[in-house]
């Protein structure tokens, strides 16, 4: 191998990183739905949110609100009042486009393809790719920051803000998720980069990978009878 090239144990990360998910997953009522609608707006709420304040939420409007057309039952006013605990204004108003666009376009139909989602308002490239791994079960990452400091710090490459738009971050996300556990691979690195890698200081010790991460090769020092496989 020339100096310097890493060589990412997809196979192994894949195993561990679904082991361990199938302990620690986290509960969040969008994460068992079939329902495209509620899942969509799931995603919106959850923009600059904790899930635990969006799970709120999202309960109150999916118990309301089966289907777009559903919507057009309720004015601007009963909307926004459900949108009221996520707290951001901006947010609340786009909720509101994005509900008019999915009641004029979906009321009696189901977006079919990318560009379906992506001309949905506030559909954004990363909410493209999550909603196409979840409902058509494309293998897609749902690449985010939290997935970049993942790949990153396993890789020992820098990471800042502008990691998940580097083509050698985008390249090792997309091959991670060539399984066809894709959609259950994507929640666990989610969980896994909140609880495990987390964006502060990761929790090496407890880490499933580290054995395989650059960072935690070097820097960690496990407790002693600790184990790191789970
Ligand atoms: S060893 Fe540490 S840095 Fe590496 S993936 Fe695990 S928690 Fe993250």
């Amino acid at each position: 191998m020339p100096r310097g090239k890493v060589e990412f144990p997809y196979s192994s990360v894949r195993k561990k990183l679904l082991t361990w998910f199938r302990k620690n997953a986290r509960s969040y009522p969008w994460r068992t739905t079939g329902n495209w609608f509620h899942l969509l707006m799931a995603e919106m709420m959850l923009r600059r949110t904790r899930a635990d304040q969006a799970a709120r939420v999202y309960s109150r409007f999916t118990d309301r609100f089966e289907t777009p057309a559903d919507c057009q039952t309720a004015g601007p006013t009963e909307l926004l009042e459900i949108f009221k605990p996520l707290g951001l204004q901006w947010r609340a108003r786009q909720l509101l486009e994005t509900l008019d666009y999915l009641s004029d376009s979906y009321a009696k139909r189901t977006p079919q393809k990318s560009d379906d989602l992506l001309a949905i308002p506030g559909v954004g490239e990363y909410a493209n790719s999550m909603l196409r791994n979840r409902l058509f079960n494309e293998q897609l990452p749902a690449l985010d920051s939290n997935m970049a400091r993942v790949i990153c710090r396993i890789n020992g490459w820098k990471y800042s803000a502008e990691s998940r738009r580097k083509k050698n971050v985008i390249a090792v996300a997309h091959q991670l998720v060539q399984t066809k556990s894709s959609r259950e691979l994507n929640l666990a690195v989610l969980d896994f980069s909140a609880l495990v890698c987390k964006p502060g200081k990761p929790d090496c010790p407890l880490c499933p990978l580290v054995r395989m991460c650059s960072l935690g090769g070097k820097t960690v020092r496990r407790p002693v009878g600790f184990h790191a496989s789970t």
